[in-house]
């Protein structure tokens, strides 16, 4: 068995049915993210288009490729016709574009609306006024052939691990709030991307449904 499977073994050993393994592949190469793939693994995250388009191309089609980074609306059309799922949907204008790509391929994408719950000024995300605020227009006005299935979320890169696991708690607490109030009859609000490799088992017990995990996987990049 190879240390990458080896790897993914574990890791999907300790994780609780109902929470999906993002295997996230960036800056690795094709014959690591293949050997994964050989292992069983089918979920693969990558942060930049251009990186995700290459491997889609050269991977088997039925992976399954998960955008995780931050997405100018002017590349949503290079990813529109096969992109399983969209983890870093943080403003309207983006989710508009999606959809109007969706419906020129013909087909609904899943999205996850991305939240700042760190401490760091860079990284991308909305606050709980804007997320509630664009659920509001949506709920007027939903968009056709996108699917708002949950929220995703990083925490701050700290060893403090009470830190990590208030900003999952209070996503967690975002997440029911917006179930509550605008998907309240919808199940498709299901799922809660959080946790890397530093911290997905906190994730985990306070709640993930998908973890993404790259440098337990593939090793340091
Ligand atoms: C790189 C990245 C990950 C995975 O990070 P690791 O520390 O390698 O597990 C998860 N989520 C996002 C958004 C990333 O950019």
């Amino acid at each position: 068995m190879t240390l990458i499977a080896q790897r993914l073994q574990t890791i999907r050993s300790a994780l609780p049915a109902g929470v999906t393994l993002v295997a996230v592949s960036k800056t690795y190469g094709a014959e690591q993210v293949q050997e994964a793939y050989d292992a069983g693994q089918r979920d693969f995250g990558e942060n930049r288009v251009q990186e995700l388009e290459t491997k889609a191309h050269i991977l088997p089609a039925d992976c399954r490729w998960h955008l995780i980074g931050h997405l100018q609306s002017n590349k949503v059309r290079f990813i529109a016709p096969y992109v399983h799922l969209i983890h870093s949907v943080d403003s309207l204008a983006l989710l508009k574009e999606i959809s109007k790509q969706a419906v020129k391929c013909g087909r609904t994408i899943d999205c996850l609306l991305q939240m700042h719950i760190a401490l760091e000024e860079t990284k991308y995300g909305m606050n709980e006024d804007e997320l509630f605020g664009l659920l509001h227009v949506c709920a007027g006005a939903p968009l056709p052939n996108v699917r708002i299935r949950g929220l995703m979320g990083m925490a701050t890169f700290t060893d403090d691990q009470v830190r990590i696991r208030q900003e999952f708690v209070a996503l967690k607490n975002c997440f029911t709030r917006a179930k509550n109030k605008y998907f309240a009859h919808d199940s498709d609000f299901d799922q809660l991307s959080m946790g890397m490799s530093s911290d997905w088992q906190i994730a985990v017990e306070e709640g993930s449904t998908l973890v993404r995990i790259g440098s337990s996987i593939f090793g340091t990049r």
